[in-house]
């Protein structure tokens, strides 16, 4: 717990120092080109990576460029979404908060702002996020982009809460949008992939400040199910972990309290050290896969805390891996879970990492993987050091087969056809992207093959 503290504490004043960092190195362009993701699984030799830290030198950065440019936030996605040889612009050295409105619970924030820091400002001002990812890292504009989500049946991804942006185009037209003004842009640039221009303020609709209470509770697998099915509706975030070889779950759950802050206490393990042990461990010997899994209990029980929602909401993820998710309809989640975890056991997958299950309500951003449905979100990962491949080529069909739409930031081998077959707006999307971005000069390979 103490290191999930001093994670919040330190990416806030990580990305403080690194906006005071970039302050001080104008928009020059990186003098060692070369880009790669947080799993290692995208990379590319860039051309230029720029940090403009107004809109101004954003603008001239845009104006003097030529070939393809792709926004960078903090690089969390898994999918192939920024890669290029190209020009690169990340909006780390725009971030902060620009205003707020006590009265509607609104503010504005720049659009390169980690969310670490957009949720622990919020606090400040008395207001807080509806709700957050498993993790605070990422930047806003890159959250929003892949509509991030965390969990609970009543509460949308994050980008379902934006009342207003900026957008400004490869053509350096900058465009105020929200359901009043130019509201189609706004509908296609809640989730754009980065695909209509570069975001750099987002208006958010938040909450008052609150507190919550986390309690996780070990138990076996099929008891996790029947627990989360049954009381789904009872917390406002409800989820679980599934270690499907060793026939082991961890069930998380989040209720708001007015209960006083829990001191923080250290583990005597550490969970990051003990699951890069047990990958590790895996990928040398699969044989030891259900017992390792099977001992989780032994090392993780159940536990419960009291904190600020900016504080409870992130987890430390250090282990890197490759993930694959999918959003299925509610109404079948257990059942394609289910399904999913017998596939993993039949074919004997040589995996440790734990299968997640996650509950999103529907939206009606165009691009939303929840638009209009009430989903669940399933999701696999594979230890950065293994081939990935095995595993998501027999998950990937199921998830497909319950009506599936893949998360934008995370693997999968869609192609443009199956997105336009999923996706009722697909091409009102690609209409206002051409109508914002002619000459295509924001698409990259991937978004290229998917658009054509
Ligand atoms: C350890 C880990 C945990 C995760 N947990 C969750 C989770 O709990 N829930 C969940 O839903 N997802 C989760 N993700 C996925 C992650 O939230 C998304 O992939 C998110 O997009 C990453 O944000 P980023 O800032 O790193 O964006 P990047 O990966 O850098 O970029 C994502 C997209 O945003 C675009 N973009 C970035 N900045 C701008 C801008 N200024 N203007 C326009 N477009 C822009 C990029 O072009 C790209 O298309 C997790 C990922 C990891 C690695």
């Amino acid at each position: 717990m103490s290191s999930r503290r001093q994670f919040v504490t330190q990416s806030t004043l990580l990305a403080f120092a690194s906006a005071l960092a970039h302050r001080t190195a104008l928009a020059t362009p990186d003098l060692a080109p070369g880009w790669s993701n947080w799993s290692g699984g995208q990379s590319c030799s860039n051309r230029a990576l720029f940090y403009p830290q107004t809109e101004a030198e954003l603008l001239s950065i845009l104006k003097s460029s030529t070939g393809t440019l792709r926004a960078v936030g903090g690089g969390h996605s898994f999918s192939p979404l920024i890669p290029t040889r190209g020009t690169l612009i990340s909006l780390e050295a725009m971030n902060g908060l620009i205003s707020h409105d006590a009265h509607r619970l609104q503010a504005t924030f720049h659009a390169g702002s980690r969310l670490a820091q957009v949720s622990s400002t919020l606090w400040n001002i008395g207001q807080g996020l509806f709700n957050e990812a498993d993790i605070n890292v990422q930047s806003l504009a890159g959250a929003l982009s892949t509509a991030t989500h965390g969990t609970g049946r009543q509460l949308q991804c994050l980008s379902a809460y934006i009342t207003a942006l900026k957008l400004i185009t490869a053509e350096g037209e900058v465009l105020h949008c929200s359901r009043a003004e130019h509201p189609e842009v706004f509908q296609a640039a809640r989730v754009s992939l980065g695909a209509l221009g570069i975001l750099t303020e987002v208006t958010l609709q938040n909450r008052p400040s609150y507190t919550l209470q986390e309690q996780v509770r070990v138990m076996s697998v099929t008891e996790a199910m029947r627990y989360v099915d049954q009381h789904k509706d009872d917390f406002s975030h409800i989820e679980f972990m599934a270690f499907p070889f060793g026939n082991r779950a961890m069930v998380k759950t989040l209720v708001e309290t007015k209960a006083p802050e829990t001191p923080v206490t250290t583990p005597w393990i550490d969970e990051n050290t003990l699951l890069d042990f047990a990958a590790n461990t895996v990928r040398q010997h699969p044989w030891s896969n259900p017992g390792l899994q099977h001992l989780l209990g032994m090392f993780v029980s159940d536990s419960s805390r009291v904190g600020p929602s900016w504080k409870i909401y992130p987890s430390t993820r250090a282990v890197r891996f490759n993930e694959m998710e999918y959003q299925v309809p509610a109404t079948v989640g257990m059942q394609a879970c289910e399904e999913v975890m017998a596939a993993m056991r039949q074919h004997r997958l040589d995996v440790f990492f734990p299968l997640e299950f996650r509950y999103v309500a529907a939206d009606d951003a165009w691009l939303s993987p929840f638009h209009e449905r009430d989903s669940v979100s399933i999701s696999v990962h594979q230890y950065y050091r293994q081939d990935y491949h095995p595993i998501f080529a027999v998950i990937e069909p199921i998830l497909r087969r319950y009506g599936g739409r893949p998360h934008w930031g995370k693997l999968n081998t869609l192609n443009g056809r199956d997105f336009q077959d999923i996706y009722p707006h697909w091409e009102d999307f690609r209409r206002i992207q051409r109508q914002v971005d002619p000459h295509g000069r924001m698409l990259n390979r991937y978004l290229r093959q998917i658009f054509a």
